[in-house]
């Protein structure tokens, strides 16, 4: 049996690709540069300045689907389609192993030879997973958010008892409890997922030093710290003699944690503006 800690860190590492998504989906079609800001950072920023607005992610239709004509930044891309194939590739093993068969309906009439068709009903249930054909993506069309949140449910054991319909008759549980083998290749799936989605973004645990752009404060070393999951910080290397405004991280260097970044962002370019005007 799977230790429950591992299942959710993989729940945990699915809601990271899909908070990410958007961020990814933003990232092809923008050129890789090395201008200021870090795309670490702007990614960042542009997150918290439009806070309020949901991205439309999950209406996006997915890559694999997409014609890209010109994508702006190809290992983005790659990365995308990569995560979207493992997505969909996983949740139709899933769906083989564990999702309970279309329910039959008997069409004929009483007395007539016995036909039998789909119970449309059930087939249409949005929580199923549907394969693709050779003329319909199937549940693909959703794109590899909506993939993350139905292997999800199954990692979490929904849907797994069986359920009362409106004619008070019981129809068996829509999905099984994920074997042993499935499970691990869940688990297995969630985290290259994740470590494709955040070395692409550049999010996974990096220190990168900013060049050319000294601590608006004391002029001291400024470093870029991401890590799995977490918002961007930046750090002086001047130590607590640096006067800025701010608390001490636990090696005493002032800290701009992720709601204090825009002003760094602002005071640093208004420094670099003013070299330029001097
Ligand atoms: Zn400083």
């Amino acid at each position: 049996m799977y230790q429950p800690a591992r299942l959710h860190r993989a729940v945990a590492q699915l809601c990271t690709v899909r908070r990410e998504w958007g961020a990814l989906l933003v990232a092809v079609e923008t050129p890789p540069a090395a201008a200021w800001p870090p795309a670490q950072l702007s990614t960042h920023l542009a997150q918290q300045l439009s806070a309020d607005v949901e991205p439309l992610v999950a209406d996006r239709a997915p890559l694999t689907l997409r014609e890209h004509p010109a994508p702006l930044n190809l290992a983005a891309l790659d990365a995308a389609v990569r995560v979207e194939t493992l997505l969909f590739d996983l949740a139709d093993t899933l769906a083989a192993g564990v999702q309970r068969p279309i329910a039959r309906q008997r069409i004929s009439s009483p007395g007539r030879p016995a036909v039998w068709a789909d119970d449309l009903t059930d087939a249409s249930d949005p929580r199923r997973w549907v394969y693709r054909s050779p003329t319909d993506p199937g549940s693909r069309r959703h794109g590899a958010h909506f993939a993350a949140m139905w292997v999800e449910g199954r990692l979490l054991d929904e849907d797994t008892t069986p359920e009362r319909e409106a004619n008070y008759t019981v129809r068996p549980a829509l999905f099984g409890l994920l074997p042993d083998h499935l499970r691990h290749e869940a688990i297995r799936t969630a985290g290259q997922c994740e470590r494709l989605v955040l070395r692409v973004l550049e999010l996974d645990a990096r220190s990168t030093p900013i060049e050319g752009r000294p601590c608006p404060w004391c002029a001291g070393d400024l470093m870029l710290h991401t890590a799995d999951g977490q918002a961007p910080r930046v750090t002086c290397g001047s130590g607590p003699t640096c006067p800025a405004p701010l608390p001490l991280d636990e090696e005493q260097r002032r800290v701009w944690g992720a709601t204090d970044l825009v002003s760094l962002v602002t005071a640093l370019e208004r420094a670099a503006a003013c070299g330029r005007a001097a």
